[in-house]
């Protein structure tokens, strides 16, 4: 970790199984990071039925008795009002909503409620199963809105139907688009989660930190092999501070003091292209109305694939020429044509409308 003390840590095992495995796994994790936040998965939302489900109540007991012999501060997930009041009155130190609640309004607004009024006790929210921000936004909210003071989100990616080399899809973009509608809150990030083994770990949490997500929730266990729930995807305490040790942490924008250095040439220059950039934009829309009356006044339709094809064309091999991933150009232009597209209906609507009602006048 680096001096400022990040990432936050948050690591223990997917389950508390038992008083034996909690106690191991937490003493070894204090050993290096006593001031990080032991997670235990005390309910399992599991897939299927039949699967270990947790021990419930009984290992909140176990995670007091751990917490009095390591120092280390406990976490749990909390799916319904019950598991709330039960989690508060075994003194919990942070809660967190899981990705299978989140998706569920009402659920989430129930918590809300059990969970006014709640100043000291940190709750997280993890992202929802599926790629919407917004859903997530929301979940955060009605916490928000409960009074709830700490609040942080998790980054635990989103299920995809088919193959992937995550067991859940990171999307980065989701999380930046939650960053940037919410600046103000932490963002934590959960590898295991998103990997789903081993081998991905560390390349997942080395890209929260080059997205200077705030903190990392890794799921640690003292025998990986034996855990009753997420086996593949867990690591050893002491693979886990290797991984750590393993992370470049870069400053972040308010560490950054010096103003008039390197980086802030390079940024005016990417401030000048951007200018340039929206205003070339706006000309190009301008053209796009043009030829949207033309194609009305001439009776030709506004959707040319032809064109539209040879235009895409040209600039891929202008972007070739010039070394600009073919992805990209692919997607700024589809972009561009879709506005022009609707930019060209538009205008052919009012004029449209404004022909009716010269009639009607
Ligand atoms: C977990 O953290 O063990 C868990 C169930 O996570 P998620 O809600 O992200 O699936
Ligand atoms: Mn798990």
């Amino acid at each position: 970790m680096n001096q400022s003390g990040k990432p936050f840590l948050i690591a223990g095992p997917c389950s508390a199984e038992s008083p034996a495995q909690l106690l191991q796994t937490a003493k070894d994790i204090a050993l290096n990071y006593p001031n990080a936040v032991l997670r235990a998965g005390v309910w399992k939302p599991r897939t299927r039925p039949g699967s270990f489900e947790g021990v419930g109540e009984e290992a909140l007991i176990w995670l007091n008795e751990v917490k009095a012999s390591t120092g280390l501060r406990f976490a749990v997930e909390v799916a319904t009002p019950l598991h709330v009041e039960l989690a508060l009155k075994h003194k919990v130190d942070v809660m967190w909503i899981g990705a299978r609640t989140v998706v569920n309004p009402f659920s989430v607004q129930e918590l809300a409620e059990v969970l006014k009024g709640i100043k000291e006790v940190p709750v997280m929210v993890k992202n929802p199963i599926h790629p919407d921000v917004n859903l997530w936004i929301g979940a955060i909210e009605r916490i928000m809105t409960a009074g709830v003071d700490k609040i942080a989100a998790v980054h635990r990616g989103f299920h995809q139907y088919g193959n992937s080399q995550f067991r859940n899809e990171p999307a980065w973009e989701i999380p930046i688009q939650l960053k940037t509608q919410m600046p103000d809150l932490a963002l934590f990030c959960d590898p295991s989660h998103i990997a789903g083994n081993r081998t991905l770990l560390s390349f997942v949490a080395q890209r929260a930190m080059d997205l200077d997500m705030d903190g990392l929730m890794i799921e640690t266990h003292c025998t990986p092999d034996l855990a009753l729930s997420d086996a593949k995807q867990q690591i050893t305490p002491e693979v886990l501070h290797e991984l750590l040790n393993g992370l470049r942490i870069g400053q972040s924008e308010n560490e950054i003091i010096d103003s008039s250095n390197e980086l802030q040439k390079l940024r005016n220059s990417i401030d000048a292209i951007d200018d340039e950039l929206v205003q070339l934009l706006a000309k190009r829309v301008g053209y796009s109305k043009k030829i949207g009356n033309y194609k009305q006044e001439n009776n030709i339709t506004i959707l040319q694939i032809r064109r539209w094809k040879k235009t895409l064309k040209n600039q891929l091999k202008n972007g070739a020429a010039l070394g600009v991933d073919e992805k990209f150009v692919r997607a700024i232009y589809q972009l561009i044509h879709d506005e022009s597209i609707s930019v060209q209906s538009q205008s052919q609507q009012v004029k449209s409308d404004g022909k009716e009602s010269l009639k009607k006048a």
